[in-house]
């Protein structure tokens, strides 16, 4: 079972790309790619079925509040509501998502800078909880740093 790049939770949507030459996988859970905009989970994910009654069992996460851009709470949700994030999941990797205006080669770069800001982010917090000021001054410069790098190989 893989495992989703930017959180560990089980990965159900795989993107494969290939840039100059180079093959680049890409394993994402439902939430973040969400997140990234690549499935696209919102009020059209409640009106479409006619069974809106499901809920989780585990979590307690219903069809409704999955639908106004709650995230998925656990596994157990997966298995909930499965026929319905197929159905999204499918056309995320059907080849349709030039469409939608995402670009694989930029979604991996968005992974890799928000894997090095939660990094970053939480060396802060060690860093403030331990009042080590001028540390967190300099791991705030990197976080600055990160920013102007990923911005400017977007533009
Ligand atoms: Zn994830
Ligand atoms: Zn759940």
């Amino acid at each position: 079972m893989e495992q989703c790049e930017r959180c560990g939770a089980q990965a159900v949507v795989h993107q494969t790309t290939i840039l100059n030459g180079l093959k680049q996988e890409n394993h994402l859970c439902a939430n973040c790619a969400s997140e990234l905009g690549i499935i696209k989970i919102g009020p059209a994910f409640i009106k479409k079925n006619h069974n809106r009654g499901l809920r989780c069992e585990q979590c307690g996460l219903t069809q409704r509040e999955l639908g106004n851009g709650k995230l998925l709470g656990c596994s157990s949700c997966y298995k909930t509501f499965w026929n319905l994030l197929k159905d999204i999941i499918q056309r995320a990797q059907g080849g349709s998502l030039q469409h939608d205006g995402w670009i694989p080669n930029n979604a991996s770069q968005i992974i890799n800078k928000k894997r090095e800001q939660d990094r970053l982010k939480r060396r802060l917090s060690e860093a403030v909880n331990k009042e080590l000021y001028e540390e967190a001054a300099g791991i705030r410069d990197e976080l600055k740093d990160l920013e102007k790098k990923y911005n400017k190989k977007s533009d």
